[in-house]
């Protein structure tokens, strides 16, 4: 007899998600067009609280069981200024540290001399920039290849919403977007194009993988472990017959309900 394996997708959004700030500081950002913060200690205090986020918001990657080895990545754009954090490329998760996290401006150039300047950015930095150049209320953005919603991602399928979860969370279905090769914009473009006046929070780029959205990295991370939980749900649904169906008024009035409602500001919805 083994021990039941405990799954990655059922743990609560709790704990170290909303834990304490730590991390060292960071001087100044110099020669950046951040100069919309007050002041630089400001600044300095924001892109530390932003790197400990990003740095700790990738182990619920490993915790939901999003990612193996290297693949996947999270980042948060830096309040108030035209910057953003994102994980350095070929790091092993357990080596991730908020010194370790790179500093970027929004076309994607690392910040010379910032912590973690002489390591190279995530593979997928340009799209990440290209978001947050795009969509001005993005906060926070995570890629992953989690294996539900990366198979309809190779099928090219996008997600029904047949479970009231799935309206609360998306309103609506999980789109698919175009295939695009990593190294340019295109990855970029297909993310904001299909999600640009979406309700969904996440894109499965076809024979590729998820890139989600959210109001801060840890929303686009929320969203990242609700669309592998809905990938997998409905997978399994559809092997045991046909889906349902929910009501387009049933699906708008979750997703009105959910994201106006429930819980506590600043969930949910980007549009
Ligand atoms: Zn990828």
């Amino acid at each position: 007899m083994t021990e039941p394996q405990t799954g990655p997708l059922t743990g609560p959004l709790t704990g170290p998600l909303t834990g304490p700030l730590t991390g060292p500081l960071t001087g100044p950002a110099p020669g950046t067009a951040a100069g919309a913060e007050a002041g630089s200690e400001g600044l300095a205090a924001v892109i530390d609280r932003v790197r400990a986020d990003v740095a700790r918001l990738h182990a619920e990657l490993i915790r939901y069981g999003l990612v193996v080895w290297t693949a996947g990545n999270v980042s948060g754009r830096v309040p108030g200024a035209d910057l953003f954090v994102i994980k350095p490329s070929g790091v092993d998760y357990d080596e991730l540290t908020p010194a370790s996290m790179i500093l970027c401006d929004l076309d994607g150039t690392v910040i010379k001399g910032s912590p973690g300047s002489e390591l190279s950015p995530s593979s997928d930095t340009a799209a990440h920039a290209y978001v947050y150049r795009n969509m001005p209320e993005v906060g926070g953005v995570v890629h992953t290849h989690s294996t539900y919603a990366t198979a309809w991602a190779a099928r090219g399928e996008p997600i029904p919403c047949v479970i009231t979860g799935m309206a609360d969370e998306f309103g609506g279905e999980i789109p698919v977007g175009p295939f695009a090769i990593i190294g340019d914009d295109s990855i970029g473009r297909g993310i904001v194009g299909t999600l640009a006046g979406h309700r969904s929070r996440a894109v499965l780029m076809r024979g590729h993988g998820v890139f989600t959205i959210g109001q801060n990295a840890r929303d686009a991370v929320k969203a990242a472990v609700m669309t592998e939980d809905v990938a997998r749900t409905i997978h399994i649904a559809r092997q045991g017959g046909e889906l349902g169906s929910i009501a387009p008024e049933a699906i708008d009035s979750l997703f009105a309900r959910y994201q106006n409602v429930y819980g506590q500001p600043s969930k949910g919805a980007m549009h």
